[in-house]
């Protein structure tokens, strides 16, 4: 079935002549990977942001199972979608324990299963537990935080992960592991998951689904990475 569904979604922001988004209609299959690609500029994070509430949309629904998003609570929102932001965007101020632990204890969970979840991330991750628990974000490479990130989105086991450029702020070498690293992770814990990235070939490796945008923001393509290639 389908987990998210866009109808009709346009954004226009405040003072901008043409919309960001201009009334896209998309269905985003579950668990699978669908890969948001186009120019910078074209509307893949203002789309991204519209799923997770961050931002509302002018006119349009977004739909995640069968409700509407306006509808969920916040605290039921976060259970629901994992969000990943650019560069992994970790609290500089907390250690990569306290990154991951912020959405179980806002939802309350107890300490032992908080502790327990974080070693099992990070093992997830490939970071040895003993090692990075304690550590802050600024002694961690680039590659490491998009890691932690990851860890942080996966922490409450939501359905649907939402990445905004995951590996845009790594070495080439490094984003090939991460890349794969997701592919591995993905057939361990099968989520939703949608990815914005400005990477056609990130966007054929990672990507069960392409959605092609273009400036102006409408989709020109919906399909899967071998037919794109093929035309
Ligand atoms: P992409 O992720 O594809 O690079 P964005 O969604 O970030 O595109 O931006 C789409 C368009 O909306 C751009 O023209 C951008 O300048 C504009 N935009 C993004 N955020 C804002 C904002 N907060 N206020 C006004 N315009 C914005
Ligand atoms: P990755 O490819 O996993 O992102 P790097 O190749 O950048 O990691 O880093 C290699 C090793 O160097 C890592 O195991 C990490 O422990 C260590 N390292 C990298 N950057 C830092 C830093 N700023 N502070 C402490 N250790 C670091």
């Amino acid at each position: 079935g389908k987990a998210i569904r866009l109808d009709g979604v346009t954004k226009r922001y405040a003072g901008q002549e043409t919309p960001a988004v201009d009334g896209i209609t998309l269905e985003i299959p579950a668990g699978q990977v669908v890969m948001l690609v186009g120019p910078s500029g074209c509307g893949k994070t203002t789309t991204l942001k519209m799923i997770n509430r961050l931002i509302e949309p002018t006119e349009g629904r977004i739909i995640l199972g069968d409700e509407d998003v306006t509808a969920i609570n916040g605290d039921d929102l976060r259970r629901r979608i994992g969000y990943v932001i650019q560069a992994g965007g970790l609290f500089p101020h907390m250690t990569v324990a306290q990154n991951i632990a912020l959405v179980p204890k806002m939802l309350g969970w107890s300490k032992e299963r908080v502790d327990k979840r974080i070693d099992e991330l990070l093992d997830l991750v490939s970071l040895d537990p003993a090692d990075y628990r304690d550590r802050y974000p600024r002694e961690l490479s680039g590659g490491q935080q998009q890691r932690v990130g990851v860890a942080r989105a996966l922490a409450a086991d939501p359905p649907v992960l939402l990445m905004d450029e995951p590996f845009g702020a790594v070495d080439p070498i490094t984003r090939q592991r991460l890349q794969d690293e997701l592919l591995r992770i993905q057939q361990e814990v099968r989520k939703t998951i949608v990815i914005v990235t400005h990477d056609f070939d990130e966007a054929v490796k990672l990507g069960d689904w392409i959605v092609v945008f273009r400036e102006g923001a409408q989709i020109v393509q919906y399909d899967t990475p071998e037919r794109i290639l093929a035309e």
